[in-house]
């Protein structure tokens, strides 16, 4: 493994500047030899840049770091390494210090406030203690000879080297533990180490020179979890989130069940610690009162640190994250609006009408008499619609037009209802008309057909509103968000204009529309009258539960669920880590799964979406065939026109007449004879009764047709249907 050593020189004015670079590159292990006096400056910056987690470890090189006040980094996990070269927990070195203790001159502590001395104190004692064990011992071997020594000049001292042999060959036990020396240099001495562990600085080894680093404690430095440590975590009674189990025997933490109850103890197993679930006093998740200036609920309790995590369903918020913090999202959500299902509408007697749209009706009504009375004219236009009533009467000079006014509305009315009428156009002008018809009818049937289909099969409700818009809208519905909480801080501190008049009817009307709970919500909600704006996730879940609860609309926003702790706590980076590799894992939405639909008491609900597929056709939907019938019916006025002029082509040459005149009179008997079936015929030349020969106006001289045309069975069919009468 390839380790990158960075080293820094930096004075007690550069500490932040050298220690945010060290941040930026995300180094976590430090060694740090300062000068003591600048170690307060030292430890402020790392608080200013809160380099003071789990993940950063500090190697101090001074052997005081006893002395140093390590209040500000013994609850937040940080590691905090050093050696020590007195050992307090020896005896003898405690006697020593009592004795120290007793003899120090008023105002000149050589101890600090905890009984702890510092090392150049405690050099300073055992060298003067070795000099002087040296100097006892030379003392006992000859007389001593003092002897007045200058600097300046390098004449020994006679028994200097005696000294320097003696204090060589002492084996001693000061205050920094066992003297010895070895050629001058002290030699087989120990020092502690000392690491920041649950709370305090504890000694887990010892170095020496001859043996090395032992580490008597490895838990100090491999302990990724700190289990024995009881975290309280807050949290709020929410279905599904937290429920208080029914069974009263049971105690503790076994009390509480739920989607959060089933989170927190996954996260607790892989960051590790114990928790006591409480639950918040004023039953709130907490919002900022800008009268009193206070937070209040779970929120409350974090920043007053009566808790060290809240475990519920905590919105995360741009307000409440400037007062607390909050881990990675669990969960994702929205606010909707809840509302009890529409009533059935009543069946109405009319309710066949339902399938198309009123204007639909209207223009059918209409096409029906447009259509008649076109086919009525254009039959008396056209040439081809008078016959001879009694075609085995040669000589009968009335011609008849079977299309009366009567007959085309009858006509027009069986083919529509698809009944046939007795009749049958003749003239290619009348059977373009009654082609185009069916063709309308066809459509118009079928499409009614089908959605009246729809209609029978599907039960038709009445949402009075649709969505925030229609809420905002309107007064006689009332409607109101849980007390406390996010969903009603949304609406509060809105800039949108919607929301600031729904909040501006919530904050006035009296009795207040703010509930206390998501169950009284949802009561109020199926009392009716009164719509419910709650997070989404809880929607689902009485939506799911209860077949007479509904969603309207869609989500008015997005945010999501949070772990909360309290400002700068250790505890969040970890379990922010853990609710990361739970979500990964797919543990959350086993949760949800286990707590949302696997419940048992889901209501199975028929597929209301088919209620919005039912719609009355309107013109959108079925505009194209009126279309269709009106192009069809100018078409059949051009034949129509035609055959008029062709007819009266042939006329006028027969009659020798100008085909002016032949036309005008044609023209005038049409307009004229409104009402009569029958007319005198200008010219007759069928001469003989025979199947197959048709009258035709004007005696208009047809030409000879045989069984095999289109005409034949028809014409079979009014013959069989006419009386002869010969006297006619
Ligand atoms: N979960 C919400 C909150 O954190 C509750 C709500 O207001 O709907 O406040």
């Amino acid at each position: 493994m390839r380790t990158d050593m960075y080293i820094r020189q930096a004075t007690a004015s550069t500490y932040r500047q050298v220690l945010r670079e060290i941040r930026q590159k995300e180094i976590y292990k430090l060694i740090v030899d300062t000068n003591p006096r600048h170690m307060y400056h030292f430890f402020r910056a790392i608080l200013q840049l809160q380099m003071n987690d789990y993940r950063y470890h500090y190697m101090f090189t001074t052997f005081d770091i006893e002395t140093f006040d390590l209040e500000d980094f013994k609850y937040n996990s940080v590691n905090i390494t050093a050696f020590r070269l007195v050992d307090v927990g020896d005896s003898r070195v405690l006697e020593t210090l009592d004795k120290m203790e007793r003899f120090q001159p008023i105002g000149h502590a050589i101890l600090n406030r905890s009984g702890i001395i510092q090392a150049e104190p405690a050099l300073m004692y055992d060298s003067v203690y070795v000099f002087a064990q040296g100097l006892a011992a030379l003392d006992r071997g000859h007389v001593l000879r003092p002897a007045n020594l200058s600097c300046e000049l390098e004449q020994p001292w006679d028994d200097g080297l005696s000294l320097y042999n003696y204090i060589n060959s002492a084996g001693l036990h000061g205050l920094t533990g066992h003297i010895e020396f070895n050629e001058g240099k002290r030699s087989d001495f120990k020092l502690d180490l000392l690491k920041l562990k649950r709370e305090e600085l504890q000694k887990v080894g010892h170095w020496s020179p001859s043996t090395g680093i032992n580490i008597t404690d490895p838990t100090a430095f491999y302990e990724t979890s700190a289990t024995n440590i009881t975290l309280v975590v807050m949290t709020r009674e929410e279905k599904p989130y937290v429920m208080v189990k029914e069974d009263h025997n049971l105690t503790g933490n076994a009390r509480y069940e739920g989607f959060c109850i089933d989170l927190l103890k996954w996260i607790a197993s892989q960051v590790g610690f114990r928790y006591a679930i409480r639950l918040v006093p004023d039953h709130m998740y907490g919002v900022y009162d800008p009268e009193t200036k206070e937070w209040n609920g779970i929120v409350k309790e974090l920043m007053e640190k009566r808790a060290d995590l809240a475990v519920a369903s905590m919105t995360i918020n741009y307000a409440r994250e400037s007062v607390i913090d909050f881990t990675k999202p669990f969960m994702n959500l929205g606010i909707g609006i809840l509302f009890k299902v529409p009533t059935s509408q009543p069946t109405r007697l009319f309710s066949f009408m339902n399938p198309l749209a009123a204007e639909i009706w209207i223009y059918v009504l209409a096409a029906y008499l447009m259509v008649s009375f076109t086919l009525f004219v254009m039959a008396r236009f056209s040439p081809y619609e008078w016959n001879n009533p009694h075609p085995c009467l040669a000589d009968s000079d009335v011609v008849e037009n079977q299309f009366s006014v009567s007959n085309s509305f009858w006509f027009i009315t069986g083919t529509f209802l698809r009944q046939g009428s007795g009749l049958n156009p003749k003239a290619t002008s009348t059977r373009i008309v009654g082609g185009i018809w069916w063709f309308f009818t066809l459509i118009i049937i079928s499409s009614y057909t089908a959605n009246l289909a729809a209609f029978l099969t599907v039960e038709r409700m009445i949402t009075p509103i649709e969505n925030a818009a229609d809420l905002a809208e309107q007064t006689e519905i009332s409607y109101g968000t849980l007390e406390g909480g996010s969903t009603m801080t949304f609406f509060r501190d809105s800039k949108i204009g919607i929301y600031q008049k729904m909040w501006r009817f919530m904050d006035s009307k009296r009795p207040s529309v703010f509930v206390s709970s998501y169950e009284e919500g949802v009561t109020r909600v199926l009392d009716g009258n009164y719509a419910f704006l709650m997070e989404s996730t809880m929607l689902d879940y009485a939506v799911q539960r209860d077949c007479n609860l509904t969603q309207i609309g869609g989500l008015l926003d997005s945010k999501g669920y949070g772990i909360a702790t309290p400002k700068g706590s250790p505890w969040r980076d970890k379990i922010s880590l853990a609710v990361l590799e739970l979500q990964e894992k797919g543990i959350i939405q086993i949760l949800y799964d286990k707590w949302w639909k696997n419940t048992g008491d889901v209501c199975n609900r028929d597929d209301k979406s088919k209620e919005s597929k039912a719609n009355a056709l309107g013109v959108e939907n079925i505009g194209g065939v009126f279309v269709v019938l009106l192009c069809g019916l100018a078409l059949a006025i051009l034949v129509a026109i035609l055959e008029f002029c062709w007819n009266s082509k042939k006329n006028a040459q027969t009659d020798r007449q100008s085909l002016c005149s032949e036309m005008a009179e044609e023209l005038r008997f049409a307009v004229r004879c409104h009402g009569s079936r029958q007319r005198p015929a200008l010219k007759r030349s069928c001469t003989r009764c025979s199947p197959g020969t048709t009258y035709v106006p004007a005696a208009l001289e047809m030409p000879h047709i045989n069984g095999e045309t289109g005409i034949l069975p028809m014409m079979e069919m009014k013959k069989s249907s006419l009386s002869y009468d010969p006297d006619t």
